[in-house]
């Protein structure tokens, strides 16, 4: 995937920021060690003269095998007085080698000439970063779902009790999360406002990119207005490439945006795109199937009907429930 040469230098700029941090804190350790232990410098001098003892001792001619093997000795000893020195502060490292983020390129970005996947990874993020709308993810996570906001009385018309049948969704939804790969199924969340969709797709947004997935995460509105910006010019950009290509694209809330041909046309690419590259995409709706047909016609609905895991989320307003809870905690200090 290509990236824009802001997303390459924002990368770029975090892994030299990794590199100059371990090496400042390499240094700032040695210093301080140094400071308290002046032998530690001894040390440091009697082993970095190793190498000119050797060369020394093969112009010296003589016995070069028993003087190296000599020197290896010494300075085998000298490694472990440091190592036991610095064990003593409670260091547990043999020396003041600085500890870098990726260890495979000392954060340098590139090993054998090839780009790291450290620096892949943080490209990957970066660019994901721009697109979605993780900042609304901050407390979600399906430990902070709240079932308890889901009533225990039977439904009067369809006799469905919200809150068993919301323990059974979210059980489910918390494994698709945990066990989610390339090959897991596309979801289709459908619910009145306020049930709990947009809490979810959080939680399994967090939970994959936890796991290493990269997760495009938004409102469709959001989504679809910054592929218009792009398209007609007025930013630059390749989400579209970035939404077609993550591992997990959820679009939340369809149904609540302006709707318009060039919105429909994006959303039929979205979703048949994905599913014919085989990548799973989760929608939530409060939509039902007659109204999504009527908004986006067959093409998308029977897509969407015929291929993606439908789950049904039920209950009161869980929002006003949750805000009422506040205000009623709040009044009792
Ligand atoms: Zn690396």
């Amino acid at each position: 995937m290509g990236y824009s040469r802001e997303v390459y230098d924002s990368a770029k700029t975090k892994l030299e920021r990794r590199r100059t941090d371990a090496q400042t804190r390499a240094s700032n350790l040695r210093d301080k060690m140094i400071n308290k232990h002046p032998r530690i410098r001894e040390i440091e001098r009697d082993m970095a003269s190793a190498a000119i003892r050797v060369a020394q001792a093969v112009l010296d001619g003589g016995d070069v095998d028993n003087a190296v093997e000599k020197i290896k000795t010494q300075n085998l000893s000298l490694q472990a007085e440091l190592a036991e020195l610095l064990g003593k502060e409670g260091i547990h490292a043999p020396n003041f080698e600085p500890k870098f983020t990726c260890p495979v390129c000392k954060d340098t970005g590139y090993t054998n000439r090839r780009m790291c996947e450290c620096f892949k990874a943080l490209l990957r993020e970066e660019a994901f970063s721009r697109i979605s709308y993780m900042g609304m993810m901050k407390d979600c996570s399906f430990d902070s779902l709240r079932l308890d906001y889901y009533s225990t009385a039977p439904d009067s018309g369809t006799g469905v009790v919200p809150r068993k049948k919301m323990k059974e969704v979210i059980s489910f939804c918390r494994s698709y999360a945990e066990d989610f790969d390339l090959q897991s199924p596309s979801l289709l969340l459908r619910g009145a406002t306020g049930t709990g969709k947009t809490h979810v797709s959080l939680s399994i947004a967090r939970k994959a990119i936890d796991r290493g997935f990269g997760v495009i995460y938004g409102p469709v509105q959001k989504l679809l207005h910054q592929l218009e910006k792009e398209h007609f010019g007025r930013e630059q950009g390749n989400s579209e490439d970035i939404m077609l290509e993550c591992d997990l694209l959820i679009l939340d809330d369809l149904g609540t945006e302006f709707s318009s041909t060039f919105y429909i046309s994006c959303l039929y690419n979205l979703i048949n795109s994905r599913m014919l590259d085989g990548r799973p995409t989760i929608i939530s709706t409060n939509l039902d199937q007659n109204e999504l047909t009527d908004m986006y016609g067959d093409q998308i609905s029977s897509r969407v009907i015929g291929t993606f895991v439908p789950l049904t989320f039920i209950g009161r307003d869980i929002r006003q429930i949750s805000a009422r809870d506040k205000i009623q905690r709040t009044n009792s200090f």
